[in-house]
C-alpha cells in the first residue's frame, strides 16, 4: 500500500501550454481515487507524472512519504492500464501476465500458481494459451489488468482502462474491477471523463477542468454539495439549469433573488441566506437540476417559475420539458484557456472576469430582461429544463408553472466557485 501526495504540481508542456497548474491533492493508502474530467483536462497527464513517465515542471510528488520527482519509474514499484491493454502480441496470455514476475526473476513454480489463481480471478484461465490477437477487447484488457496485479504494486495508475469497450462489457468490467482492487487493497489512481464510471467506483473523486482542481470529495459529495459550477454541471446527466441573479436584501426581510421576469425568496432562517447576502446588489450564478423542478399548477403560490413550453423530448425512461421562461443563459464559467496563459500567471484572472462583466455590463438593476443583446452571443434567454417523469404533462406551446426546490438550489460567484462553503 502507498499514499500518493500531490503538492502544487505543474506541468507545462512546450509552448508554454499549461495541462496542470498548481494542483494539491492526496490519495490515501488503499484509497481508489478517480480523476474526472473533460478531454484535455490533464488527467492523463497527471498520472504520467506520478508514474514517473513526464517530468514534473514545478511542486513536490511524494509517494509513501519520499519525495519521488525524481525516482526513476522503475523504482516507484507503480504498475499502470492504459486504454488499449498495450500486450506483447507474440507472447500468450499466460507469457503476457508472468511477464512482470519473469523480470524480477521470480521462481517459475510460483510464477505459474499466481498467474493461473489470478486468471480465474479475472475470467481469463480458459484462454491462457492464446495470443491477444485472438481475444475480444474485454478479455484483453483483462489481461492487462492481470498483468499489472499480478506483482502487487505498491500503487495502480488506471488510465481510461474500460473506455474502448462496449457499454456491457463496461459495465461488467467495472464491477469486477472494483470488487478486485478492493480486495487487495492497493491504492488506485484511475482516470476517465465517464461520470457513472467515477461515481460507481470511487472512494472519492477528484475533478479537473483546464489543468485546475476544482473539487475533490466522494461521490455524494461532490454530487450533492458541489464545489464549482462546472461541477454540477459536469455530474449532470441532463443539462444543468445555470441563471443569473442580483442578490437583493428589501428592508432585510430575506434574501431575493432576482431573475428579472422572476424571483425567488430565500428566508434568513436558511443556513445560506447570510453568505449570499454578502453579495446583495451583485450577481450570483443560480443552479438547478431539472429534477429539482416540479410541474404545478398555476394556483401554486410557493417558490415558482412560469413560462411557456418550448419543447417536449421523450429520453425513454423520462420526458424532459424546455420552459421559455425569459431568463439570460449563463455559460458554465471555466479557468483561462491554458493556451493563452504564460507559466506563473496568475490564475482566475483576465478572461473570466472579462467574460462576466461583458455578461453582466447591459444588466441594470430593475429590469435585466430588457437588457438582453440576443445577437452578441452572451446573452440568449435560457431554456429551463424540467424533468416530468414518465408522463408528459404537458405540450409545446402550453403556459406552464414549475415549482422550484429551494433546498437543491447552488449559489455560485460568478467565479463559478460556490457562495456558501460545501462541507467536506
Ligand atoms: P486528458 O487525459 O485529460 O484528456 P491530457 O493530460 O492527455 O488530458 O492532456 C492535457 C493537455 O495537454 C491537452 O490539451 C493535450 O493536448 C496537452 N498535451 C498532452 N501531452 C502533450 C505533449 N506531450 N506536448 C504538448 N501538449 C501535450
Amino acid at each position: 500500500m502507498s499514499s500518493v501526495v500531490l503538492d502544487s504540481v505543474t506541468k507545462v508542456y512546450p509552448g508554454d501550454y499549461l495541462a496542470v497548474d498548481r494542483l494539491n491533492l492526496r490519495a490515501e493508502d488503499g484509497e481508489f481515487l478517480v480523476l474526472l474530467g473533460p478531454s484535455g483536462c490533464g488527467k492523463s497527464t497527471l498520472l504520467r507524472m506520478i508514474a514517473g513517465l513526464e517530468a514534473i515542471t514545478e511542486g513536490d510528488l511524494w509517494l509513501d512519504g519520499q519525495l519521488a520527482n525524481h525516482l526513476p519509474p522503475r523504482d516507484r514499484d507503480v504498475a499502470m492500464v492504459f486504454q488499449n491493454g498495450a500486450l506483447y502480441p507474440h507472447r500468450t496470455v499466460r507469457g503476457n501476465m508472468a511477464f512482470p514476475l519473469e523480470i524480477a526473476k521470480s521462481d517459475p513454480a510460483l510464477v505459474r500458481e499466481r498467474v493461473t489463481e489470478l486468471s480465474k480471478v479475472l475470467h481469463i484461465n480458459e484462454t491462457l494459451d492464446r495470443r491477444p490477437g485472438t481475444l475480444s477487447g474485454g478479455q484483453r484488457q483483462r489481461v492487462a489488468m492481470g498483468r499489472a496485479i499480478v506483482r502487487q504494486p505498491k500503487l495502480f495508475l488506471m488510465d481510461e482502462p474500460l473506455s474502448n469497450l462496449d457499454a456491457g462489457m463496461r459495465t461488467e468490467l467495472r464491477m469486477e474491477i472494483s470488487a478486485l482492487v478492493r480486495s487487495l487493497g492497493v491504492t488506485t489512481i484511475y482516470v476517465t471523463h465517464d461520470q457513472v464510471e467515477a461515481l460507481t467506483l470511487a472512494d472519492r473523486i477528484a475533478i479537473l477542468n483546464r489543468g485546475v482542481l476544482q473539487d475533490v470529495g466522494t461521490p455524494a459529495q461532490i454530487y450533492n454539495d458541489p464545489a464549482t459550477a462546472f461541477v454540477a454541471a459536469f455530474l449532470n446527466s441532463q443539462q444543468l439549469n445555470l441563471l443569473a441573479a442580483t442578490v437583493r436584501t428589501p428592508q432585510n426581510q430575506y434574501v431575493l433573488l432576482d431573475f428579472g421576469p422572476h424571483r425567488l425568496t430565500m428566508p434568513w432562517s436558511d443556513p445560506r441566506a447570510y453568505a449570499i447576502s454578502q453579495h446583495t446588489g451583485g450577481h450570483v450564478l443560480v443552479g438547478m437540476r431539472p429534477d429539482g423542478l416540479a410541474p404545478v399548477p398555476e394556483s401554486y403560490e410557493g417558490p415558482s417559475f412560469f413560462g411557456r413550453v418550448r419543447a417536449l423530448e421523450y429520453h425513454g425512461h423520462e420526458w424532459l420539458a424546455y420552459l421559455e421562461c425569459g431568463m439570460p443563459a449563463v455559460p458554465v464559467p471555466e479557468p483561462p484557456d491554458p493556451r493563452r496563459r504564460a507559466p506563473g500567471a496568475k490564475n482566475g484572472s483576465g478572461g473570466l472576469s472579462g467574460l462576466m462583466r461583458r455578461m453582466f455590463a447591459p444588466v441594470q438593476e430593475e429590469e435585466p430582461q430588457e437588457q438582453e443583446r440576443v445577437g452578441s452571443g452572451i446573452h440568449r434567454r435560457a431554456d429551463l429544463i424540467v424533468r416530468l417523469g414518465n408522463r408528459p404533462v404537458w405540450r409545446a406551446g402550453d403556459a406552464a408553472k414549475v415549482a422550484v426546490d429551494l433546498s437543491r438550489i447552488m449559489i455560485f460567484r460568478p467565479d463559478g466557485a460556490r457562495i456558501d462553503p460545501p462541507r467536506r
